[in-house]
């Protein structure tokens, strides 16, 4: 039998999860439940603790606005750092009682019935689902947590030992140890120059060569934190760091001066490392600069400088008991391979989504989306009433931090709620397809005239070569719209009369 539970559940205890929750708060709203299934809060920060891992947008942005952090020890700060704010963040807000952590939520359905949503969830140990109906949802279960390792045979001949940067194995040294890394994308850029300094040798296989641009990291004094502390000054530093990653955001848009400067610091940040003409070749994309994630990196060019670190420019095809094979068929000996070959986007690692959801009609929300993109303003879906989506279709922004986006997500859908809430007469709210549509098949459009639309290969496309993770303006506009909205895109349902009964 389903118990009743909290009036909201909230999917996901990531950064996005937990600013739903703190809304919430902040809105007078603390009957809601966060589920997560890992044994923490933080979702990504906690989950890939690989050696290297900083954000690559400055810390001062990659932090709730309302709770700035002027002691930030570096300008990118590494992922323990992370992690240790957002928990902090979550106890100051009183999260830790609505969490239930080690829990996977395995299904969701809408019951048209009663208008509340029927979770299916299994706790770490438990052998069969529990289930607990909520009246309103919202999914923040992230995109990147499931590790991909792409098909190559003969991965389970091989007798060294092989992970996944996101499984780091922590027990492995690899002092004196022969290494190959598979990949040379966000992950391997951060990867590469922390094994460089132990591995007796480190083969880095790529397919694709990136634009890599100086992340300039460094430490912050105590002079510069004591002065962070006043809010003015930490503000005037957030809008100049905003003003600089507004050039990925005219990259995005094909600006031509933009795509030239991050050539020029990518080809600077190259020939200040490496001079042999035939790996900076290697090195130099084909494609233009915004069409796959621009990366930061200090180190990566000169870690491939290093004698006993290789760059293979090739995709591997096989692994044998003790080699790694690459397309063209050469054969290098190692004895661990590390793949750095990213993730499975907004799936489990056997291919089902991160939470199997139906809604109206008994129709998955995989199966809906398939057939085509169908979102509004990245948190609502026709068909699926009373749910609500943190940065969900259309709703994150490639060039500043996720949590610019997610701020005004969780904000509107707070917004949401509370109307929601106050009226116990109303069954469900619903995005109208029509509204739907329109704000699809704009956003579609403009899109489609993108740098990420563009010929490289990059994970932002779906299998018909849609993008459907990215909002194709600014914050900014992002706000201004979000704000505008009109409340006649939604569908306000109103519970039938219940029938009288004799006495
Ligand atoms: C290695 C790495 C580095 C990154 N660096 C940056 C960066 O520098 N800058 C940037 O802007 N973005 C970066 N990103 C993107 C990053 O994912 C987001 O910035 C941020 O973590 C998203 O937060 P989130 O809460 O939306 O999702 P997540 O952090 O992914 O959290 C989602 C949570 O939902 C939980 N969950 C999922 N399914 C279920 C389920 N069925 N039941 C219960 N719980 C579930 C997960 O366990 C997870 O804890 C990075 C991503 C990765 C993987």
């Amino acid at each position: 039998m389903t118990s009743v539970g909290s009036t909201v559940g909230i999917l996901g205890g990531g950064l996005s999860g937990l600013l739903m929750g703190m809304q919430l708060k902040r809105a007078g709203i603390d009957d809601f439940t966060i589920y997560e299934r890992q044994s923490d809060v933080g979702g990504t920060w906690l989950r890939n603790p690989y050696p290297g891992l900083h954000c690559d947008i400055p810390s001062h942005l990659y932090s709730y606005t309302f709770e700035p952090n002027p002691d930030w020890s570096m300008v990118y700060a590494g992922h323990a750092e992370i992690q240790t704010y957002l928990r902090a963040c979550a106890e100051k807000y009183g999260l830790l009682a609505h969490l239930r952590l080690d829990t996977s939520v395995e299904t969701a359905r809408y019951s048209e019935a009663d208008g509340s949503w029927d979770l299916a969830y299994v706790r770490a140990g438990d052998v069969a689902p529990a289930t607990v109906s909520h009246r309103l949802l919202v999914s923040a279960t992230g995109g990147l947590t499931e590790p991909r390792i792409p098909g190559i045979a003969g991965r389970d001949r091989f007798l060294g030992v092989q992970w996944h940067s996101a499984a780091w194995r922590h027990d492995v040294d690899l002092t004196g140890l022969r290494v190959a890394v598979v990949g040379s994308a966000a992950s391997a850029v951060q990867v590469v120059p922390q094994i460089a300094g132990q591995a007796a040798s480190v083969t880095v296989y790529s397919r694709t060569p990136n634009w890599v641009v100086p992340r300039n990291n460094r430490l912050y004094s105590d002079a510069e934190r004591a002065a962070l502390s006043d809010a003015d000054v930490l503000r005037r530093v957030r809008r100049r760091q905003y003003k600089e990653s507004l050039l990925w955001f005219q990259a995005a848009q094909k600006v031509p001066e933009a795509m030239d400067t991050l050539r020029q610091r990518t080809f600077s940040n190259l020939r200040a490392s490496i001079s042999d003409p035939e790996l900076v070749a290697a090195l130099t994309p084909d494609y233009d600069p915004g069409c796959k994630r621009i990366l930061v990196s200090d180190d990566f060019y000169a870690a491939l400088a290093l004698p006993h670190v290789r760059l293979v420019p090739k995709g591997v095809a096989s692994l044998t008991e003790s080699t790694v094979v690459d397309v063209d068929g050469d054969e290098t000996e190692v004895d661990a391979v590390i793949f750095c070959t990213g993730y499975r986007l907004g799936s489990r690692a056997d291919g089902r989504p991160a939470v199997a959801v139906t809604g109206r009609g008994d129709i998955s929300l995989t199966e809906y989306l398939g057939e085509r993109v169908r979102g509004y303003r990245g948190f609502a879906t026709p068909g699926f009433p009373n749910y609500f989506t943190v940065c969900g279709i259309n709703g994150s922004v490639g060039y500043t931090a996720v949590f610019a986006a997610a701020e005004l997500h969780t904000e509107t859908i707070a917004g949401m709620l509370e109307r929601f809430i106050e009226r116990p007469d109303l069954l469900s709210v619903e995005v109208r397809t029509e509204a739907a549509d329109h704000y699809t098949d704009a956003v579609q459009a403009e899109l489609a005239t993108m740098s990420w639309s563009g010929d490289c290969p990059n994970f932002y496309r779906d299998a018909q070569g849609r993008i459907v993770s990215f909002y194709p303006g600014t914050i900014g506009r992002m706000r201004r719209e979000l704000r505008a909205m009109d409340l006649d895109d939604f569908i306000f349902e109103v519970r039938p009369p219940v029938a009288a009964t004799r006495p």
